[in-house]
């Protein structure tokens, strides 16, 4: 019908002025929605007829009372009292569509009836115009052009049989007139039929088109929004096995389906439900066999989405009593990149659920759920990390809590060792000193030349010795926090120049050079000039030890005016062009016993070229620069006995001690 009426011209001006895809709208379909329009106006012709059978029943009684007036009046009366239960039926009750044609069919039968029954029985061809009324009328009473043609053809040949009715003929020259009008209005009512019904035809596909756009509109929105929301809890929900089951639900409640499933694959080939909603879920879920034969390992073996209209059709199909009811099923691939990780399997209790131009939009809800898997993937790798990671702080932590408590006790030992050893080996030095001195001053070892050697050999063995166990003192009360300070005002310029003094003879067995800058400017600071002289000297010895012969020593001195919290203060720097330290020891020569270098390859003289030490020097200077709130730090360019970069050792210290 749809093919027909296009053809027209009508049709093809419509088709024209209203465009419309028409491809998915069937002609029984159509057919079925304009019957229902045309039912539509049944009460009401149906109505208005009986009205006016019911009128012309009065007239003729009480007016015009011509031949026949009674047999007119039964008719109308019989053909109202047809009409007035029709109206009143059509009404209350919908009348199935396909009766539409027969019905009006009826409803003109009998108008036509009752005009006939006049033009037979007045015999006046005049009669005619109701019939040419009758026939424009009904071109609206059909929705098919052969019940039109039928009733024309019907009408048609009713008058030709009263022309030649043997009571009509005074006007026999009338007919031809009358004929030809006839016709000219049965043409006029065809045309009229398809005028209306190409229009018809016409507005109800777009009826039906803006249903069904609407339709897809409020899918298409649903479809959204369901991403939005799954989106949603993608980003609040981490616990994985929550939020599959609730994305599983809330697709399910949305698009209103039988069953909602997530299958994931676990090595080696398991395919396990992870989550499921459904209409009529057992409580305890559907208790599903997955295999690789069915609709699942189908979607699993191709990667690709698998859309089954009718699922009775499809012999991959592996029916499942808990899940009796589905009709299309719409299996969708979970997978990122080329790596399988399950699949989203939906079932309707409809059969066609799933238009093909839907999958890529459920195709997106299933990325959806991917993504959710890979975060999920992602934050339990990140956990399982952290738990591994914290658990290995905490192993090395007590493993290192371990090993700091190993080492305050090796420290306590060695402080405990330093402290007895230094008492217990300064009375038997005193007295070696004594009596050394003693043969230095006696005259009989003056007077000869190797007894005098032997003794100063002593004298300076055990000076030596003296030194070094003041060492071990003064580093066991720094250890102890024994160390007492006197501070007073020290001149450094006078400080600098007296311990220069004590290494004159160094110097010069070494040639080495040994430059005091201007310390005059720097004002006077409050320290204890013993302890002063100490940190110095040890400066100054390492210097000379570890400067090979020719080398240069620079004293320089520079103050620092108060900045922020810092108080004023004075930094003085001995620079040499010694052998150099290693950047990542210049921090470690600090402790105590600390040496760079292999120990059995000092040489032993105190002043000599990287002569032996304890290991105490930097110690003790760090010891007493802190206890005077000052700081002591080490550079140099690196380690290298060829080319003699040189040392800078810095110590910077408070012109006033804070009270
Ligand atoms: P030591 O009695 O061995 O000199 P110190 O505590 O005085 O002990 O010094 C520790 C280590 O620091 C030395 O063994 C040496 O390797 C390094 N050191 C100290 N001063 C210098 C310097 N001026 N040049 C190069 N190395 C130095």
């Amino acid at each position: 019908m749809v093919r027909r009426w296009q053809k027209t011209q009508l049709g093809q001006y419509l088709t024209q002025a209203l465009p419309v895809e028409e491809d998915d709208i069937s002609p029984e379909r159509l057919k079925r929605a304009l019957n229902r329009v045309q039912i539509g106006l049944l009460p009401f012709i149906s109505g208005s007829v009986a009205i006016l059978f019911l009128l012309y029943a009065g007239v003729q009684a009480l007016f015009l009372q011509e031949f026949g007036m009674p047999l007119y009046v039964a008719v109308a009366l019989i053909s109202a009292t047809l009409l007035l239960p029709l109206q009143w039926l059509s009404q209350r009750i919908s009348l199935p569509e396909q009766w539409v044609n027969p019905l009006f069919a009826f409803i003109a039968g009998l108008v036509l009836l009752s005009m006939l029954l006049r033009q037979f029985l007045t015999a006046e061809l005049k009669q005619t115009a109701n019939l040419i009324l009758f026939l424009v009328a009904i071109s609206v009473f059909f929705t098919t052009a052969r019940w039109l043609y039928g009733l024309i053809g019907v009408t048609l040949l009713g008058w030709a049989l009263s022309a030649f009715w043997p009571l009509a003929g005074q006007r026999a020259a009338d007919w031809g007139f009358y004929a030809v009008v006839m016709l000219a209005a049965a043409i006029t009512a065809v045309i009229l039929h398809q005028a209306r019904i190409a229009a018809l035809t016409r507005i109800t596909m777009l009826q039906f088109k803006e249903r069904q756009q609407r339709r897809a509109l409020q899918r298409r929105t649903m479809q959204l929004q369901t991403s939005a929301d799954i989106g949603q809890q993608i980003t609040s929900i981490l616990d994985l096995e929550r939020l599959l089951r609730q994305v599983a639900e809330l697709i399910q409640q949305r698009y209103n389906l039988h069953y909602v499933g997530v299958f994931l694959l676990t090595p080696p080939r398991k395919i396990v439900i992870a989550a499921e909603a459904g209409e009529r879920l057992p409580e305890h879920g559907s208790n599903l066999q997955i295999s690789h034969h069915g609709l699942i390992g189908r979607a699993l073996a191709s990667g690709q989405p698998q859309r089954v209209s009718d699922l009775q059709n499809d012999p991959d199909y592996l029916p499942h009593e808990s899940l009796a009811g589905a009709r299309s099923e719409l299996i969708l691939p979970l997978k990122t990149g080329k790596q399988q990780l399950g699949v989203l399997d939906l079932q309707s209790s409809l059969r066609n659920a799933f238009a093909a131009a839907e999958v890529p939009i459920f195709q997106l809800l299933a990325d959806q759920v991917t993504a959710a898997l890979e975060n999920a993937r992602l934050y339990n790798e990140v956990k399982q990390f952290n738990q591994q990671l914290e658990q290995k702080v905490a192993e090395r932590t007590e493993a290192l809590q371990q090993a700091n408590a190993r080492l305050e006790r090796l420290d306590k030992t060695k402080t405990d060792f330093i402290t007895i050893s230094s008492h217990e080996l300064r009375t038997p030095l005193t007295i070696l000193t004594f009596y050394s001195q003693m043969f230095l001053d006696d005259e009989t070892i003056q007077a000869d030349e190797s007894y005098l050697k032997w003794a100063n050999g002593i004298h300076q063995g055990a000076m030596r010795m003296e030194e070094v166990v003041e060492r071990m003192l003064d580093v066991a009360k720094i250890d102890s926090m024994s160390l007492r300070l006197f501070p007073a005002p020290v001149k450094l310029p006078f400080l600098l120049s007296s311990i220069r003094h004590r290494f004159r003879q160094d110097l010069a067995a070494r040639n080495l050079t040994l430059t005091i800058g201007d310390l005059s400017p720097l004002p006077e600071i409050e320290a204890d000039a013993e302890a002063l002289q100490k940190v110095f000297y040890h400066l100054l010895i390492n210097a000379i030890k570890y400067t090979p012969d020719g080398g240069d020593i620079t004293v320089n001195g520079r103050f620092h005016p108060a900045v922020d919290s810092q108080p004023d203060s004075v930094e003085i720097t001995i620079a040499d062009t010694g052998i150099g330290i290693n950047p990542d020891v210049q921090e470690l020569i600090f402790e105590k016993f600390y040496q760079t270098g292999d120990v059995q390859l000092h040489s032993s003289g105190k002043s000599s070229f990287k002569g032996g030490g304890a290991g105490l020097g930097l110690a003790i200077a760090r010891g007493i620069v802190t206890a005077h709130n000052g700081r002591i730090w080490a550079e140099s360019p690196g380690y290298d006995e060829t080319n003699c970069p040189g040392s800078r050792f810095h110590v910077r210290l408070p012109v006033k001690q804070p009270v």
